[in-house]
């Protein structure tokens, strides 16, 4: 049904977006961003949907948020869902990724959008890109309320999935990249969006459910070249209950013995351990290459082409969950919320080339 007069919710959690130059540097200042957005010109058109502002107490830079913060925002938009049309969440550039992927587990069913913007720069200074982000983002939910809906991430003139972002650039305005699945929108002269992309909206619901991230012990642990088994021995000892393993290549790992006996021994305490690949793009196929299956004989679930944002998101929402860590194994295979591409999905001829590749095993 559209929407005629959209109204939207600003949850401002913190960020370089609304920062203030002090003499202590940039920090977030209370009421600075709601102050600029009020004044300046372009916030005030006609086509700028309604827009309220919650902003979070204490304002904070993105590397100091943890799940309680995640959980905090999702509280905010359980709590206003039915008041308002979406819901925009100003957030730093960080660990923006990492948001974006827990709010798509944490908040379900979702039959609104969520956006996630920020922005590389201050909206006070001269070159900023932060008052394009804001723009752009309550545009799109304005224009599209009852379309839009899930969690998804607005930068430099794109719209992605939420939990297939990943941020790529400290520098570029091109902060975010989405490696294994395209851009959902594209803000040119118009806001095009590929509605083939989007998913179907989630069955209506007065508000969503909230599943509080955090309580699980979950990590990641990045393979390098001359690592030995002592270096996981403490990450994968009790009371840790699931690892994202970034892999070589398309599931890869030493084929040392006692490297994978460390693996070995945490799968039979019940530790979950799930491959992706340290590439940007791709998939994390461990029945490619010997050293994939020697993984898969460990116990170390694919976790396809999910960036290690969404795994490790979704191994805290399932054990969160209550799952068993069987039931987490095979979960972690499955896509829940679009964060991964199943095998069967992948590209006739991506699929042709790891055929032919498999005849080399
Ligand atoms: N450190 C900042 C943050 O993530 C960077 C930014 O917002 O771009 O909060």
């Amino acid at each position: 049904m559209a929407v005629s007069d959209p109204r939207i919710l600003v949850a401002y959690a913190g960020g370089t977006i609304g920062m203030k130059e002090t003499a202590e540097g940039h920090v977030p200042v209370s009421g600075y961003l709601q102050k600029q957005m009020q004044e300046l010109p372009p916030f005030q058109a006609d086509d700028v949907p309604t827009y309220d502002i919650h902003e979070f107490d204490p304002l904070l830079d993105s590397s100091n948020m943890a799940p309680e913060d995640w959980l905090r925002i999702a509280e905010v938009i359980q709590e206003h869902y039915s008041t308002y049309d979406g819901f925009l969440v100003v957030h730093g550039t960080d660990t923006m990724a990492f948001t974006a992927s827990a709010l798509s587990f944490m908040l379900h069913p979702l039959d609104k959008p969520v956006v996630l913007t920020g922005a590389q720069l201050p909206l006070d200074e001269t070159r900023t890109d932060a008052q394009g982000n804001l723009l752009t983002s309550l545009l799109l939910l304005g224009q599209y309320p009852d379309r839009l809906a899930g969690v998804h991430l607005c930068f430099d003139d794109r719209l992605y999935r939420g939990n297939r972002t990943t941020k790529v650039n400290a520098d570029s305005f091109s902060a975010f990249a989405s490696p294994n699945y395209p851009a959902v929108g594209t803000a040119g002269i118009n806001l095009d969006v590929d509605w083939s992309l989007v998913p179907a909206s989630e069955s209506p619901a007065r508000s969503p459910n909230i599943t509080p991230l955090g309580e699980a012990t979950v990590s990641t642990f990045r393979l390098f070249p001359g690592m030995e088994a002592r270096h996981l021995d403490n990450l994968l000892s009790p009371p840790v209950q699931g690892v994202v393993l970034e892999c070589f290549g398309s599931g890869n790992a030493p084929e040392e013995e006692a490297f994978l006996d460390t693996l070995r021994r945490a799968t039979d305490r019940g530790v979950v351990l799930v491959a992706v690949t340290q590439p940007l793009r791709g998939t994390a196929d461990l029945n490619l290459y010997a050293t994939g299956q020697a993984l898969a004989e460990a116990g170390v679930v694919s976790g396809y082409d999910m960036t290690t944002e969404a795994a490790l998101a979704k191994l805290y929402y399932l054990f969160d969950h209550g799952y068993t860590a069987e039931a987490v194994r095979d979960q972690m295979q499955t896509n829940l919320r679009g964060e991964l591409t199943p095998p069967d999905d992948v590209p006739p001829a991506l699929g042709r080339a790891r055929r032919r590749l498999a005849r080399f095993r």
